[in-house]
């Protein structure tokens, strides 16, 4: 038995997975535990608070219309909520819904759980509890699957970023549904390859994506791209269950989004300096208010 629980990369993730015949979530709990600082139930506690914390942001973002920093949005996660769905279903709505307030929440410095980022905030809980609500299944199925995303996303920091500033916003937002991709995979009972393929689908399709926030808040577009990615991380996971894998294995795809962040011009990394943040409404913005340097991201 590997004492360490140490992985490296997705490739390694699963080999411990397989080997012991375990999920993702637990591979991700006995490496807490090896590390020496809590024992099991310490760590499966410690994730049961970031569920209830996320649960609470939803509710919060969909009490009431947030107040944000730059005032760029307000209340998009309870105009979503409000909506009867026309072209997808309810509990689709409502993983947007969830989404939008969870980062409205975040953008109006309200308490919520970086997942991997503030600014990619509402993806991970608002998928899974669209995974919930689909599955029928326990919080502790979710606290599992909140294990799975955390190792998942630690491949992915370690071995490129999670950061805008260096990888641009596929760092973030697409981190972000990717970690959410695999763990809704394996909540609805992928083994650990399926549930890496659903990770390296989601995060395969956000190559590219720039970090453009206009006037440095961490708005526009952040909030309404969680909502978009929240579904997208959905779609990565469904295909991954009906069969379909990334051509492209998941550790190649982690090491083209860190050949690609390096490549992408500083302006389109956080700074503010292009994209839609040098849009004529985005220079609006800027002219109407101090730009800020990122408080979040
Ligand atoms: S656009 Fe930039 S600030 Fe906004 S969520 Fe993406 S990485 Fe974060």
């Amino acid at each position: 038995m590997n004492k360490t629980y140490r992985f490296d990369t997705m490739a390694d993730l699963v080999a411990l997975a397989e080997a012991e015949d375990i999920s993702l979530g637990e591979v991700a709990l006995r490496h807490e535990v090896a590390l020496g600082q809590l024992d099991r139930d310490e760590v499966l506690a410690a994730m049961r608070t970031r569920w209830a914390t996320m649960k609470q942001s939803m509710e919060v973002g969909l009490a009431a219309p947030q107040k944000t920093m730059g005032g760029l949005s307000h209340g998009a996660g309870q105009m979503m909520a409000g909506h009867r769905p026309v072209l997808s279903d309810a509990i689709a709505t409502g993983v947007m819904a969830r989404a939008l307030a969870v980062n409205e929440c975040s953008a109006a410095m309200r308490r919520i759980v970086a997942a991997p980022t503030a600014g990619s905030s509402g993806i991970l809980p608002a998928s899974l509890w669209g995974a919930q609500q689909r599955l029928g299944c326990e919080d502790e199925a979710v606290v599992m699957a909140l294990l799975a995303a955390a190792a998942l996303g630690m491949v992915m920091a370690n071995r490129a970023t999670i950061s805008g500033a260096q990888g641009g916003c596929m760092a973030e937002v697409g981190v972000s549904a990717a970690m959410a991709a695999g763990a809704m995979a394996e909540m609805a009972g992928a083994p650990p390859d399926v549930a890496v393929h659903a990770m390296a689908l989601a995060l395969k399709n956000t190559l590219g994506l720039v970090c453009d926030p206009i006037g440095g808040y961490v708005e526009v577009p952040c909030i309404k791209r969680n909502a978009i990615f929240a579904i997208h991380a959905t779609t990565a996971a469904e295909m991954a269950l009906a069969g379909i894998r990334s051509f492209v294995p998941a550790d190649q795809v982690i090491a083209a989004m860190k050949e690609i962040g390096d490549a992408m011009p500083k302006k389109l990394k956080e700074t503010s300096q292009g994209g839609l943040a040098t849009t004529l409404i985005g220079l609006e913005v800027m002219a109407r208010r101090p730009r800020v340097d990122h408080v979040q991201g």
